[in-house]
């Protein structure tokens, strides 16, 4: 038996084999072919296999996921025609008397950096499209295979570590836990680990060997541990320690209906985070009050492209309907620093925690806010959703959503689409700089929704992302409960509600200091919704 010893990020013992996460960086190396018409031919070969897999892929889509976003696939397709980028592979296989691997690589490079320099940003968008296409072939041609894992079973998954966009994209169903070598418990691939209410521990270092792949292992998220090949005596004190965890869940499900009130009467809402539809089923069964964060960048994160108005309002109205009349919060595109998606084309930056992002991105990149906008407000008419925004620094960013707004209703006024003219909008209290103007920003907004990860990275000026500085990322202090109160004061002089979303909503040590401060929502992972109701519930 191997005992590897990393940070916890989230509980729960899970039992299965290892299945190691592939991720496909092949360095592409370029040599001389005497016969160029062989590797035309090679080429050929290859891009035929392509076009096979993206029929497939087509006619999967077509079932899972419908029509408008089966099209990609179709799309695919169609590049491996375009006349311009073939004639280009050939050409540089023929008279530069070279690989067919080169070919395709810098063939893709050169059209990516052309659509990247278009002004449309459909046409930019494009620039992943030729890229993801090209892969596709080099993929073939090297014999890499895919990206990902395979397992027929659920599988632990191991990484040196996932990026939002990667996490997003694995077959839930087939994720039993997450450890991984690198990364930080603030990332949101942690997040998302709790969200998904399976064990995860990161910082397991080198020890976590790709040999690994297969073995058969335990993964107990309460102590940090991974055990390969567990002896006879630990399988057992496991499987016992899983068992004592579900009874344990068990009892927290006689809460259910219960309400969120203190022993001497204070209530509290108690709301649920999610990052897709497919967790509304864990908000509803842990009885949350209502959502009180829907990280939307989640479904820009999943697309190779930028969602269409229609299959956003299809999302943000399917999570409504499924609310059946309880709140949703719906925030605004948050992409950029570690949410990236390539179709964005962001520059490289220095600090991209304090770079271009968020709320910034929507306030210069004014088509895209629209589109999130419309659909958002289109789908107010299904059910009640509010709105909030990402990153706020300053009154003026306010004001200028709220005529983008104005914009935007006005349109589908015209348009003689229904929305709800009263919805609620408010904003994310996640920089120092909203908290000290707070008072301002309570004017003009209907409430505040304190992200304390990012709150706790900008007051402590400490990257949340750095795994180095886990241990002086601490939430727990004292600059930064101060920061809540004041804006929990401020919110409340102005007869506005205030909630906390980020992860210390969820910190049983502070359920008290919250309720303290005359919090009104808690916005926590579903699988915390039962916990934190029974800390209320103690509550004197
Ligand atoms: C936060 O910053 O606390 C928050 C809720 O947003 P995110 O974690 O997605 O940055
Ligand atoms: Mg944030």
């Amino acid at each position: 038996m191997i005992t590897l010893t990393g940070k916890s990020v989230f509980g729960g013992v899970e039992i299965g084999k290892i299945a190691f996460y592939k991720r496909n960086s092949q360095q592409i190396k370029r040599w001389h072919v005497d016969d160029t018409e062989a590797e035309v031919n090679r080429f050929e070969l290859a891009k035929a296999t392509a076009v096979g897999q993206l029929q497939g892929l087509h006619e999967k889509a077509l079932k899972d996921v419908g029509e408008e976003n089966a099209m990609i696939f179709e799309i695919h397709q169609m590049m491996l025609e375009d006349l311009d980028y073939l004639e280009s592979i050939l050409h540089i296989i023929t008279n530069q008397e070279v690989n067919a691997e080169y070919a395709v690589a810098t063939t893709a490079d050169n059209f990516a950096a052309m659509f990247s320099a278009m002004d449309d940003a459909y046409m930019q968008g494009r620039a992943a499209d030729v890229k993801d296409v090209s892969e596709r072939i080099l993929n073939i041609l090297t014999g890499a295979g895919n990206a990902g894992f395979s397992t027929d079973e659920p599988a632990i998954i191991a990484a040196d570590d996932l990026v939002p966009s990667e996490t997003v994209q694995l077959d839930k169903e087939k994720v039993l836990g997450f450890a991984t070598m690198y990364g930080s418990s603030n990332s949101h691939t942690a997040i998302l680990a709790r969200t998904m209410n399976i064990p995860a521990i990161i910082g397991l270092g080198e020890a976590l060997k790709e040999e690994y792949d297969g073995a058969f292992a335990i993964i107990d998220g309460f102590d940090g541990k991974v055990y390969i090949d567990p002896d006879e005596e630990t399988l057992e004190a496991m499987k016992k320690k899983q068992a004592d965890d579900r009874a344990k869940k068990a009892l927290l499900q006689e809460l259910k209906g219960k309400e969120n009130v203190t022993k001497s009467g204070q209530k509290i809402n108690i709301y649920a985070n999610i990052g897709n539809t497919s967790d509304v089923g864990s908000v509803l069964q842990n009885d949350a009050g209502g959502i009180g964060l829907f990280r939307s960048e989640f479904l820009y994160l999943e697309n190779d492209t930028f969602p269409t108005e229609e299959q956003q309002f299809q999302v943000y109205k399917t999570v409504a309907e499924n609310m059946a009349g309880k709140k949703v919060i719906i925030r605004t595109l948050d992409i950029g620093a570690d949410k990236q998606a390539d179709y964005f084309n962001l520059p490289h930056e220095e600090n991209p925690a304090l770079g271009y992002r968020a709320i910034r991105i929507c306030l210069t990149q004014t088509d895209i806010f629209k589109t999130q906008l419309r659909a958002l407000l289109r789908a107010s008419a299904y059910g009640q959703i509010a709105i909030m925004f990402p990153m706020i620094i300053s009154v003026g960013e306010v004001k200028r959503i709220k005529e983008i707004m104005e914009e935007v209703k006005a349109e589908l006024r015209a348009d003689g689409i229904s929305y709800n003219e009263n919805i609620e909008t408010g904003i994310m209290i996640e920089t120092p700089a909203a908290v000290m103007v707070s008072h301002e920003l309570a004017k003009e907004v209907d409430f505040f929704s304190v992200g304390t990860n990012d709150l706790t990275q900008y007051t402590l000026a400490i990257d949340r992302q750095n795994p180095k500085l886990d241990d002086f990322y601490d939430p727990h202090h004292p600059a930064v409960l101060a920061m809540i109160k004041m804006a929990a004061d401020n919110a409340h002089a102005e007869g506005k509600w205030i909630g906390i979303c980020g992860e210390l909503g969820a910190d049983l040590e502070l359920t008290e200091t919250f309720l303290k401060m005359g919090i009104d929502e808690l916005s926590v992972s579903p699988s915390m919704i039962l916990p934190v109701r029974k800390k209320v519930r103690e509550a004197e």
